[in-house]
């Protein structure tokens, strides 16, 4: 079937009790047995419940792999895939990784024993280089946030494969309407659900997705045994909002497209980070790689001062960290989202101070484009 009815159908068959159309909310903590040793397959509810069952078999379905596992928040899945190593192995992970997660590496699991190292994994000699006797994993953002850097998801998985390692595709910000790592080789997807797979900014919550029976037994055991699983209704949310992904994700393209473009024109704008750009370093390799661009685009506006005047002055926009909801949230990465990366890190990875993100939501761009245009118009040099 094709994607928009699997994300409507697939998991969400009308409840068997009553014909109720919509997947209930099963409220519950526990379930009565029938006998002892005799239940309908639930026993409680951190172990399973059926509202989060069929999220995870709709999920499972739109990233085209076999089994899924929904969690408390993007953090807690990013967590739990993690727990999957032991003390002395070690991760080759994007260097621009999302701040939570280079957070957790480093300031949580660092003391457990992993042992992690970053690399530009757009250029794979980099990461081929940094891989020891004790790696075991290779750990991608892309698009990376806010610069948009891609990764060769089949060619990181042909390098991570002949050498023994496993790869993790965060594909948060692509979603699986544009983006799909596992069919393009890698082991293991993941989402912060918070973004774009719930895409109306109410709730929060993670997924891993993957194909291998054996680990998925060790996740499924990890998810009762560490129990920050996600709660039936924001489970419920999730599923609501899937169904509209596709035709959400293609105005979010739409819009990014159309801003990118009046933002690369514009003389205010030093530089725009868009993979739609022909000018974008990788714009081929997303063209490959990707079925549309999105809607998350960064652009330069060569100073702190003239990043602050852009943010102060729009009515539209919101400012606001996430991405991934209808309504457009624009953000200053060098002190929000990118605030604890050093200075001259961030520098070095272009995140200047006078960079501005934008997730665009799927408003009418004509008011979007309106909106920038008088913020930029209030910035005096
Ligand atoms: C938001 C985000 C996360 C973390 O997800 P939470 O739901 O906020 O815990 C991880 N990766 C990326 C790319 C994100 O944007």
């Amino acid at each position: 079937m094709g994607f928009s009815t699997d994300a409507i159908h697939v998991g969400q068959e009308p409840d068997p009790a009553t014909g109720a159309i919509i997947v209930p909310i099963y409220q519950t903590s526990t379930y009565v047995q029938e006998e002892l040793g005799k239940n309908k397959g639930y026993e409680y509810a951190r172990t399973a419940n059926p509202t989060r069952s069929a999220l995870e078999r709709n999920l499972a379905c739109l990233e085209n792999g076999a089994y899924a596992y929904a969690f408390a928040s993007g953090m807690a899945a990013i967590n739990v895939l993690m727990t999957l190593l032991k003390a002395g192995d070690h991760v080759v992970a994007s260097q621009n990784l999302y701040g939570g997660s280079f957070r957790l590496f480093e300031r949580v699991l660092k003391d457990f024993g992993l042992n992690f190292s970053y690399a530009n994994t757009s250029r794979l000699d980099e990461v081929e280089r940094m891989i020891q006797p004790r790696t075991r994993l290779l750990y991608v953002e892309t698009p990376t946030n806010p610069v948009m850097e891609i990764t060769d998801i089949a060619a990181a998985a042909s390098l991570a494969h002949s050498r023994g390692l496993l790869l993790a595709v965060d594909n948060t910000f692509m979603s699986p309407y544009f983006q799909r790592p596992l069919e393009l080789g890698a082991d293991f997807v993941l989402h912060s659900t918070t973004k774009y797979l719930n895409g109306h900014s109410d709730g929060v919550g993670g997924v891993i997705v993957l194909n291998d029976q054996a680990i998925a037994e060790r996740l499924k055991f990890l998810q009762n045994a560490a129990g920050a699983i996600l709660g039936p209704f924001d489970c419920w949310l999730i599923l609501r909002g899937v169904k509209t992904l596709a035709v959400r994700m293609r105005q979010h393209d739409a819009n990014g497209r159309a801003i990118a473009q009046f933002l690369a024109s514009h003389p205010k704008v030093r530089k725009v980070h868009y993979p739609g750009l022909p000018t974008h370093a990788q714009h081929e390799l997303a063209r490959r790689q990707m079925k549309g661009f999105g809607g998350m685009i960064a652009f330069d506006t060569g100073s702190l001062e003239n990043a602050k005047a852009v943010l102060r002055s729009v009515r539209l926009c919101s400012l606001a960290e996430s991405l991934g909801g209808v309504e457009t949230l624009i953000s200053h990465p060098a002190t929000m989202t990118h605030a604890s990366v050093p200075a001259e890190d961030r520098e070095r990875l272009g995140i200047t101070e006078g960079l501005v993100r934008i997730s665009a939501g799927i408003e009418d761009v004509e008011d979007l484009i309106a909106d920038l245009d008088q913020a930029l118009g209030r910035i005096s040099s």
